[in-house]
């Protein structure tokens, strides 16, 4: 069985920042690039405009940035396969590492996990996939907040939690007023973030209310939404949904072999990528339930890969 000295699993910009800067070490990397979010890629390949990543004054297309990330990455000599990880045997080194469609499988003196995390979304009409769907519903503001078509409308956030607050706030920079649909009467969100969302004149929570359904033509023109306290249900006019009800990360393939916070998130030494698994790093959303940005991703994928240099440096490898 082939025996490498790092193997990425997952291809977003924490995988592959970690494939460039493993590459440029003369590490060899390979890399899974899985399917395991719905898209090879990660996140960036179902968003359409990305303007907030560094030295791209005029933004760049989701694809197009993970196009340049992965010719970059191979261009040092890493390996990309287009394969997902069924499982991998951490309880022995080398590592096993087993793909899923091909059922190759690989020996492995380190691992990086990048796979990421996929924001939830809820399964009602008009939702879905084909659908309104990146056409005025989406789950991260912070990505499409500032697109046109919200710009001084009226938007809806689902969820009560802190990144629900955190959403509603920023969309309020270009949203004519921002509702939040809360399913019960009590935020989750904490004290401080809810304070500011309760005092801000362009929010108003909603509740006791879920969202029933998205409607519109070429775009969202509204929700249906219903007041379970009443049990009513309440058609409102919406240019935006934006679903803020949590993540799951990625990490089922790891069989629990790697210690997860109550959330599922792979647990990280603070400051650094190691696991609880000598010699497996985390980089990117699969550890990070707060930033979850484009560049916070890279920036832990290129820690991840100087971690496992110095790692396999110190075994001698
Ligand atoms: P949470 O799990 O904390 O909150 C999810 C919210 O979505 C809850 O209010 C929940 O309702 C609601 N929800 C879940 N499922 C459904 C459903 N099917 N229908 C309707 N509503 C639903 O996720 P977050 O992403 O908000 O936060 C994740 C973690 O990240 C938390 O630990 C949070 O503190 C942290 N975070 C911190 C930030 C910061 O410090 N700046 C920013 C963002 C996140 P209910 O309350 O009824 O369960």
């Amino acid at each position: 069985m082939e025996r490498r000295k790092l193997i990425i699993v997952g291809a977003g910009p924490a995988g592959l920042t970690a494939a460039i800067y493993a590459a440029r070490a003369y590490l060899a990397p390979l890399v899974f690039e899985g399917f395991i979010s719905g898209v090879a890629g990660g996140q960036l390949m179902t968003t359409t405009e990305v303007e907030n990543f560094p030295g791209f004054p005029q933004g760049v297309a989701g694809p197009s940035l993970m196009e340049a990330m992965r010719k970059q990455a191979e261009r040092f000599g890493a390996e990309i396969l287009p394969e997902d990880v069924s499982s991998v045997d951490v309880t022995q080194r080398p590592f096993l590492v087993r793909g899923a469609q091909k059922k190759r499988s690989f020996m492995a003196d380190s691992v990086i996990v990048a796979t990421g995390a996929v924001a939830k979304r809820l399964d009602v009409p008009g939702a879905r996939d084909g659908e309104f769907w990146q056409r005025g519903v989406t789950a991260c503001a912070i990505c499409d907040g500032a697109l046109p078509l919200f710009r001084d409308r009226e938007l809806y956030v689902i969820g009560g939690g802190d990144t629900a607050i955190e959403e509603a706030i920023f969309l309020t920079k270009y949203a004519s007023k921002v509702y939040i649909v809360h399913r019960r009467d009590k935020l989750r969100a904490s004290k401080i973030m809810s304070q500011q969302a309760l005092k801000h004149p362009k929010i108003e929570i909603l509740w006791n209310h879920v969202l029933k359904g998205v409607e519109g033509d070429a775009v969202v023109t509204g929700v249906n939404l219903e007041n379970l306290a009443e049990r009513k249900e309440v058609k409102r006019s919406a240019a935006g949904v934006f679903f803020a009800i949590g993540h799951s990360p990625n990490t089922k393939f790891l069989g629990g072999q790697v210690e997860t916070d109550d959330q599922g998130y792979l647990v990280v030494e603070p400051g650094t990528t190691r696991t609880s698994v000598e010699g497996v790093f985390a980089a990117g959303d699969v550890q990070d339930k707060i930033y979850r940005q484009a560049v916070s991703a890279a920036g832990s994928g290129c820690m991840a890969a100087l971690d496992a240099e110095r790692f396999l440096t110190a075994q001698g490898i």
